[in-house]
């Protein structure tokens, strides 16, 4: 009763500054006002956890002190108990956005100082008195901390040789008022918080420029002196995992953190076989502490890690913070509040980012481990992945034949790579972008990859790469590429294994029962397929068929193919194709049971498949029996001045109809094969590249012929669905005249944003990041779908083919489709379905979850 009337005085008399602010149960306290600290505070207050006196002082109040305008400090000492020593610590909106360190034992003077050598004993007397005027020296004085941090010993001697060495540095003897140290060490919190370099760090953060800061002051428990004293901190779950385990430590006759950096000397908290424990030591304080740091749990509705101050055996708690975590601990400790009842599922799926999860599906890096950074690039391809450099395909599969991980580096790759990539552990390119061939093969793949990485000198000559601190990395040495982060690092740090657990399909479980948008896989190849299903695709969106030409078995079939001079030599060529691009799709469409499949057809220009080099005309030239020289004119005549603008998509099933009339073929037959042992296919076929009504008109009868006769020499009936891929702006535009000839029209946004910006996908990354540092670009728009421009055409082309044929099917499958803010896009055009490469599914059904929850919370 006492107390309470006690607190409702004080509250009284704080309420002349509206500002300061003691924290009750009832006091306005709220976290964009005082910060995230403060408002914990009080939480715990309410919770009634044994949380020592504490005033909050507001952003505004803090911004004033940064300006030169003083609280009442008498009135925010008076709220403490006479001689009581105090701390501030920041309390910044977001906790993560940092602040300035906490300074401890404020008010700590030399009659203090006597007193406390009664009442505790010279040694811890002296030692919170060092610490004091440490910090103060350090951060408020701004003395030379080499002078004062490291100090050899912590006894009397020790106290006054600092005390000395301030007299000596500032020409004064240390302060002794405690309103005089309270002022200061506000005064020099807010200033350090408004300076430039803590600005750019916590904007870095993700901080608004304005961001405020908040101060609590609180009073100390020194955490020294008789009886079982000390302190620590605790937390309920293993940070990096996320399981549940007793994790911290805690520190005899010590304040603030100094447990966690004591090393040996300090105890852990439960039990342990590695050295003495809290629990043996003072098991009722551990008891307490266990429980106030579950109720934490409940009440706060996180996991969360308590600063504890034992005092005579009694536990304090200072303070709680979230539990910093890596992704797959963010991941298992919100399934597992939801589970507990303590969060709703949706929660769960709200509190999870989704970037994070692609983490979660590969290899990383140990988020802990040291990082020896020599260059970075794109981050195209996400998981990390250690190995021997490579500079050849060749050496690659030489690499994995011996069983040894290798990084294929290449200036950037081409189809004939291929093989190497599969081979390799990870892909280092100095060229390229996010939909260059290395980035996206990579992503298919599930094989780390960093495009773009032009900051380093590749010699493929040499077999070396150098990176721009001058080191040089030669064939043969260990690196390892991170293709989360984009970061190239030497040696082999500590490594993540991939986290696809219980806790991860349970939280993709409540994502999916929320999503109202489909989610497809781009997938080429049945382990494409299998890692779409496996990640729960609702269907295959793209099945580029080009890669399936480049297994060294088929390349030479199809160069034949190229060099077919007529339409029949065409077709005897492609004859041998078609039963292994039947064998192909029979295996797609069994591993996709029954789920939509959409084949694009052929697509690349015919040139990319001949051999860029002597040795592979020659091969090729010896394959034919023909001499080289016909083969170098060949290869010589089939040359675009821009390849990507040139004979490529459905300019090629206009002019050499035959190669479109056997994939077909081959869909239509692999589509009873796989009906006859299986659920009905119902195949999609997609027309790439389109620009134009006529250009439909004419595949589309071909296809439907193809289909006829299939059906009738088998006399058998199938379904199939015939769609266009909306990839250039004529195409976009002209949506109106194209919708009612197709069931579906699928944007390539990969094409479309190249040839809306006429930027080529290739080289882009070589000044993307200029051009996104001087805020040309907000965003590399190969990365994240430009909504403005591109975005622009997908609506205009959504809406034009709606009101054309509002049966149609509409999705998008460029790279677009797996990134978060694209979804949203797309989302809100009312696209049926986003397909995306199948490493990107979970973070594209998790994302496309959160936007459903936000809706229907109205938070959208
Ligand atoms: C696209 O252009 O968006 C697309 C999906 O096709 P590709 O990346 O194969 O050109
Ligand atoms: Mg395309």
């Amino acid at each position: 009763m006492k107390g309470a009337a006690v607190q409702k005085r004080a509250q009284a008399e704080l309420s002349k500054d509206p500002h300061t602010t003691l924290i009750t149960a009832t006091a306005p306290v709220a976290a964009n006002t005082h910060g995230g600290r403060a408002k914990c505070l009080q939480r715990l207050v309410r919770l009634d956890l044994p949380v020592p006196r504490t005033v909050a002082l507001s952003f505004d109040t803090v911004h004033r002190i940064a300006e030169g305008e003083m609280p009442d400090i008498a009135e925010i000492l008076s709220q403490f108990p006479e001689n009581a020593l105090l701390c501030v610590r920041p309390s910044s909106e977001d906790p993560d956005w940092g602040g300035p360190g906490a300074i401890l034992n404020i008010g700590m003077n030399d009659a203090r100082y006597v007193d406390f050598c009664e009442a505790l004993g010279a040694e811890a007397a002296a030692a919170l008195y060092l610490r004091f005027v440490q910090s103060y020296a350090v951060h408020v004085a701004r003395l030379d901390p080499d002078e004062f941090e490291h100090v050899a010993d912590d006894g009397p001697e020790a106290l006054s040789e600092i005390l000395h060495a301030y007299e000596m540095e500032t020409d004064e003897a240390f302060p002794q008022d405690p309103a005089e140290h309270l002022a200061a060490v506000l005064r020099s919190m807010a200033r350090a918080w408004e300076g430039t370099s803590a600005r750019l760090l916590r904007q870095a953060k993700g901080a608004p420029a304005d961001a405020g800061l908040g101060l609590v002051v609180q009073e100390m428990i020194p955490g020294v002196g008789q009886g079982e004293c000390g302190s620590g901190v605790l937390q309920l779950v293993d940070p990096t995992t996320g399981v549940p385990k007793i994790v911290g430590r805690y520190l005899s006759q010590s304040q603030g953190r100094d447990a966690l950096g004591a090393g040996a000397s300090a105890l852990y908290l439960e039990t342990d076989d590695r050295g003495p424990a809290l629990q043996d030591l003072a098991p009722k304080a551990f008891d307490d502490l266990k429980a106030h740091a579950a109720l934490m749990r409940t009440k706060l509705r996180e996991e969360m890690q308590v600063e504890f101050v034992i005092e005579s055996g009694r536990v304090h708690i200072l303070d709680g913070v979230r539990v910093a975590r890596a992704s797959r601990a963010a991941l298992r400790i919100a399934v597992s509040l939801a589970q507990d009842g303590i969060i709703s599922p949706q929660e769960a799926v709200m509190r999870i980012d989704p970037h994070a999860v692609s983490e979660l599906l590969h290899r990383q890096v140990d988020p802990e481990a040291p990082r020896d950074v020599i260059g970075t690039g794109i981050a195209a391809s996400p998981g990390a992945a250690t190995g021997r450099l490579v500079f050849t395909s060749a050496e690659a599969q030489a690499s994995a034949s011996r069983r040894e991980p290798c990084i294929l580096v290449r200036r950037e790759t081409s189809p004939e790579d291929i093989r190497g990539m599969h081979a390799a552990a990870g892909v280092l390119t100095e060229r390229g972008g996010m939909t260059s061939h290395a980035a996206v093969i990579g992503r298919g793949l599930g094989l780390p990859c960093i495009v773009g990485a032009s900051s380093m000198v590749f010699n493929s000559k040499t077999k070396k790469v150098t990176a721009p601190d001058g080191r040089v990395f030669a064939a043969g040495d260990v690196v390892t590429i991170d293709g989360s982060s984009g970061q190239v690092l030497a040696g082999e740090p500590p490594m993540l294994e991939a986290a696809l657990d219980d806790a991860f399909q349970t939280l993709m479980g409540w994502a999916d029962a929320e999503r109202d948008i489909g989610i497809r896989a781009n997938a080429d190849t049945p382990a494409d397929a299998q890692t779409a299903r496996n990640f729960n695709a609702q269907g295959i969106g793209l099945c580029r068929t080009e890669h399936m030409f480049f297994d060294p078995g088929r390349l030479t079939v199809m160069r034949e193919m190229i060099f077919a001079q007529t339409s029949n030599g065409r077709q005897a060529v492609l004859a041998r194709l078609l039963p292994m691009q039947r064998d192909d799709f029979v295996q797609l469409f069994r591993i996709m049971q029954g789920q939509p499949v959409c084949i694009r057809l052929f697509d690349p220009p015919l040139h990319e498949f001949l051999p860029g080099t002597r040795g592979g005309q020659r091969e090729l030239a010896e394959a034919l029996d023909i001499p080289v020289s016909d083969v170098t004119r060949r290869v010589e005549e089939m040359k675009e001045y821009n390849p990507m603008l040139g004979l490529r998509g459905v300019r090629l099933g206009v002019t050499v109809p035959e190669i479109y009339d056997m994939q077909a073929r081959a869909i239509f037959e692999a589509t009873l094969e796989a009906s006859h042992d299986g659920d009905p296919v119902v195949p999609e076929v997609m027309i790439p590249l389109v620009s134009a009504r006529r250009e439909v008109e004419l595949v589309k009868t071909r296809i439907d012929a193809v289909a006829a006769a299939v059906k009738s020499e088998r006399g058998l009936d199938f379904d199939y669905r015939l769609g266009v891929m909306v990839e250039t702006p004529r195409a976009a535009l002209r949506a109106a005249e194209i919708a009612p000839h197709t069931a579906f029209l699928s944007f390539g946004t990969n094409d479309l944003t190249q040839m809306t910006y006429g930027l080529s996908r290739d080289d882009a990354g070589r000044f993307m990041s200029d051009y996104v540092n001087q805020g040309v670009f907000p965003e590399d728009p190969f990365h994240v779908l430009d909504t403005e421009g591109v975005g622009e055409l997908l609506q205009l082309g959504a809406e034009r083919a709606r009101e054309a044929n509002p049966d149609l099917t509409l999705s998008i499958c460029g790279e677009h489709g797996g990134n978060p803010e694209s979804i949203a896009f797309c989302r809100q055009t009312q696209f049926d379905y986003v397909s995306c490469s199948p490493f990107r599914v979970p973070v594209a059904r998790l994302a496309a979850a959160q936007l459903a929850i936000s809706d229907k919370i109205g938070d959208a």
